[in-house]
């Protein structure tokens, strides 16, 4: 799933591509990525609208039309968002849930392949309640040390999962927190609010040169992810320890260990280097 890195470079890529534009003639292919909103609503919508803004909230691309509504869209697990600058081949229409002319042969296409993605359609007040809703954004200039203390407060959960939680910390998914918590040197499953001031100092750091690291790479292509031009990331080939289950830690050689412990999700780490309990077998590499 895209998490805030990949959702960046989409839209890095398709801002420029799409600010100013008018929207014509959108077509949507299947109903069931509709959230609050009816095909007839969205399509009179669009017609004719204009994009002003491409931006990003947490994980999600958010279209500021000149209407003052937002379309926000969330691609999940095999969504897609490109601009096609050329007429679609059959095999790029195949999965598109969503297309929209933009002048001449340009189009935007939403693809989605199991179609877990959405659509939402907000008015500024929807826009408020949503936005509301999702964290701190941990690359916004005033994303301080006191505002990451204060989104690790009060739960004593897995730091792991807290820092997944969106409604605490924006943008951050299994990917960039199993690698955030190595580069820290913090062990996953500690309680978020067991961590020292130095290790929290630490981990803020560590999520942020994580996610600096993937946009400069342009995401992470583990399986379905394109960029807004549709070639795969490249920071697949710079993980520490996400997706590298049994392979040995790149700083002290130790063998990775996986757990499903933590919320059913995969968290690989290295015991030696990350602290946790050094119990022979915890966590076998059952990836
Ligand atoms: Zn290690």
């Amino acid at each position: 799933m895209p998490e805030l890195p990949e959702v960046e470079t989409i839209v890095r890529d398709l801002a420029p591509l799409l600010a100013g534009r008018t929207l014509h003639q959108p077509q949507l292919h299947k109903t069931d990525v509709l959230r609050g909103v009816s095909r007839r609503r969205l399509l009179r919508t669009l017609d004719g609208n204009r994009v002003d803004q491409l931006t990003r909230r947490a994980k999600h691309l958010v279209f500021l039309l000149g209407s003052g509504h937002r379309m926000v869209i969330q691609l999940r697990m095999t969504g897609s968002l490109v601009v096609h600058r050329r007429p679609l081949r059959a095999a790029e229409r195949r999965y598109a849930v969503l297309e929209v002319g933009l002048g001449g042969a340009d189009r935007l296409v939403f693809r989605d392949v199991r179609r877990l993605g959405t659509i939402h359609l907000l008015d500024e007040r929807a826009w408020r309640a949503y936005t509301d809703r999702i964290g701190g954004e941990p690359l916004d200039a005033d994303f301080d040390l006191a505002r990451f203390r204060a989104a690790l407060e009060g739960t004593t959960q897995a730091i792991k999962k807290v820092l997944m939680d969106q409604r605490r910390l924006a943008g951050v998914g299994n990917i960039y927190a199993n690698e955030a918590l190595f580069l820290a040197g913090v062990d996953p499953s500690r309680p978020a609010n067991r961590l020292d001031a130095d290790a929290t100092a630490r981990l803020l750091d560590a999520v942020r040169a994580v996610l600096h690291g993937a946009i400069g790479a342009r995401g992470t292509t583990v399986r379905d992810y394109r960029t807004g031009t549709g070639q795969p990331g490249g920071y697949q080939f710079a993980l520490h320890v996400y997706d590298r289950a049994g392979e040995p830690c790149v700083r002290c050689g130790t063998r990775l260990a996986t757990t499903h412990a933590i919320d059913g999700r995969q968290t690989t780490f290295c015991w030696r280097c990350q602290g946790g309990p050094p119990a022979p077998g915890r966590g076998t590499a059952d990836a």
